[in-house]
């Protein structure tokens, strides 16, 4: 039985209509980071708002260096990634981890997140954990970023206990 892990609503207001997934088109995990040291889930949001034009925070999930995972779109439409938002759900993590390295509570909070997307999307399995950079040619989640230790850490609690 794998517990969905506590999620803040940060009660984001977004400028336009999003759309739900669809959870069978779901392919990919697909895992971001900020891209700056210090910015906050509002940081963000605003940031693709004004910056990028989009409706609010792309990723439909976000977790800060304490660990605690924020809903930014949740189960609608993200905007992380480009021709694959519909296909992909997106997990931001705060920082800049071409330069910093992602904190021992982002890594438990995304295997927790990640494992339990994963048991929420039968047809996925660690394996389409997959950086940003796996996708389309950009430096993210950063050379700091921890996969291989994230997918170790959703393999280990997937096995029956
Ligand atoms: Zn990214």
């Amino acid at each position: 039985m794998i517990i969905k892990p506590a999620i803040v609503d940060p009660e984001l207001s977004f400028t336009g209509t999003l759309f739900r997934l669809k959870p069978r088109k779901i392919k990919k995990l697909v895992q971001h980071h900020t891209g700056h040291p210090t910015w906050d889930i509002y940081d963000v949001h605003k940031y693709h708002v004004n910056g990028k034009g989009e409706y609010g925070i792309g990723y439909n999930w976000w977790i800060a260096f304490d660990g605690t995972i924020y809903q930014g779109r949740g189960w609608h439409i993200g905007a992380h990634c480009q021709e694959y938002n519909e296909t992909t759900l997106g997990i931001g993590y705060q920082g800049d981890f071409s330069k910093q390295t992602m904190t021992d509570a982002q890594l438990m909070a995304g295997a927790a997140l990640n494992r339990w997307l994963i048991s929420q999307l039968t047809n996925l399995s660690v394996k389409d954990i997959v950086a940003h950079e796996d996708l389309i040619r950009i430096d993210c989640p950063g050379q700091h970023f921890r996969m291989s230790e994230l997918k170790k850490a959703v393999q280990q609690s997937d096995a029956p206990n």
